[in-house]
């Protein structure tokens, strides 16, 4: 194969297909292009172990640094693209510098949302590296901080921060934090173990302004409402990075349309990880998905697409997050409206919740149970109209029941 891939974007999606792409026996160049300045490594690690303090950059990179050139891909980090021609198959670099492809993969990610505050070195994002060291000088013992989303960064934030002594207070727009990820009534219960972890949690907040002053950062709610802190910390969603890819007339619509092949609207462009709109083949409709095991699973079957062994892409998501010790795993697709069967125990944390949808299973979320997470997953793919009164039968094994599915398939 004497074709060249360029790959824009070294987190886990871009750098997972270069490394598929090997794997699959592509013999051709391999340009790995980010404008991150550090090595692949684990975003994951940003709001827990990197930011705690606990692990060290060097302990959460995604390969040792000789492994790039082991394998043949040009890694260039702290670069950023700034145009695509996709006429001439040249991708411009902000150095004015170009590179031709013969094949593009677009995995940029996103960045964080921001609210429309002035930019003050009391106010933070965590999207990367840098983000962190500067939320991690701050975050001292004994200081104060305003968590404005509690979303996934707002909550592993929060967890993290009690953890190295600073009194918390999450501010959020819903009724609950986690709405986006969990059924109602189990987020209740998250919110529970934040609760008594010390963490102050206002929920409906409408916020007006944060401003920073002398004393620290205040934010107001229209109601009236007003928290001062040291320090605050903005989580209130990504945006996937698609200026690129529309201004070279890629198809746009709430990240990068791509087909189940992982390809855009052009020839030769693929878009993998946070950035893509998938068709989903479970739910019907486009999905966005925004997690680690997603932007892996891209990362093959474009890797597939790539070297001719394509299939439509079809991956159940999960998720995991850890908060105040707990490890809390999301399979599928959880909904607001969903019937939810309870197997085991919320007030001891030790419970799977599955989540049904016109008679089908359609997520799960559990906590301190991987195993029934797995196993929920391959119910999703293979018997998503299981019975209730068999789910609800905490004396049937999940795992067991998926077993059996893999054995003799229907
Ligand atoms: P998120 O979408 O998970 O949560 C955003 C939260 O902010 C929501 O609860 C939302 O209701 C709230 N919100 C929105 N606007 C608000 C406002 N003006 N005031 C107050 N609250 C507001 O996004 P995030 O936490 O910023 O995370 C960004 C991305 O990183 C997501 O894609 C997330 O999936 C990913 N991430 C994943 C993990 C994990 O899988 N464990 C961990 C961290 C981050």
């Amino acid at each position: 194969d004497t074709r060249t891939v360029v790959i824009v974007g070294t987190g886990i999606a871009g750098s997972g297909a270069a490394q598929a792409l090997r794997k699959e026996g592509f013999g051709g160049s391999i340009i790995l292009i980010g404008s991150e300045t550090e090595e692949p490594y684990r975003r994951p690690a940003l709001s827990k172990e990197l930011l705690s303090g606990k692990a060290s950059i060097d302990r959460v990179r995604l390969r040792p640094p000789t492994f790039w050139t082991e394998q043949g891909i040009d890694l260039r980090i702290g670069v950023t693209v700034t145009s695509i021609d996709t006429d001439s198959r040249t991708v411009c670099l902000v150095d004015g510098d170009s590179i031709d492809y013969d094949v593009l993969i677009l995995a940029a990610g996103g960045r964080s949302r921001r609210l429309t505050a002035e930019d003050s070195e009391r106010v933070h994002y965590l999207r990367d590296i840098a983000d962190m060291r500067r939320l991690q000088s701050q975050l001292i013992e004994g200081s104060s901080l305003l968590v404005v989303g509690g979303g996934l960064i707002g909550s592993e934030v929060a967890s993290t921060a009690r953890d190295l002594g600073c009194s918390v207070q999450v501010l959020e727009a819903q009724p609950v934090p986690l709405s986006r990820l969990l059924p109602p009534s189990i987020a209740e219960k998250i919110a529970a173990l934040h609760a008594s972890a010390g963490v102050a949690l206002q929920t409906g907040v409408d916020l007006e302004t944060l401003t920073t002053g002398v004393d620290g950062v205040t934010a107001r709610a229209r109601d009236g409402r007003e928290w001062t802190a040291d320090l605050a910390v903005v989580a209130i969603g990504s945006l996937p990075d698609t200026d690129v890819a529309a201004a070279a007339g890629i198809a746009v619509d709430n990240g990068i349309s791509v087909d189940r092949y992982l390809r855009t609207s052009v020839i030769d462009v693929y878009a993998i990880g946070d950035v893509a709109n998938v068709p989903n083949g479970f739910l019907g409709g486009m999905h966005r998905g925004e997690h680690w095991n997603t932007a892996q699973d891209h990362a093959v079957a474009v890797a597939k697409t790539i070297v001719g062994k394509e299939e439509p892409f079809e991956s159940v998501p999960w998720s995991w997050s850890n908060q105040f010790g707990r490890n809390i795993q999301v399979a599928g697709w959880p909904g607001a409206d969903d019937t939810v069967i309870v197997r085991g125990d919320l007030d001891s944390y030790d419970f799977t919740a599955i989540c049904m949808r016109d008679g089908n299973i359609v997520g799960a979320v559990s906590v301190g149970r991987p195993k029934d997470i797995r196993a929920v997953r391959t119910l999703i793919e293979r018997s998503p109209d299981i019975s209730v009164d068999v789910l609800a039968d905490s004396n049937r094994d999940l795992t067991e029941l998926a077993a059996g599915l893999v054995a003799s398939p229907v």
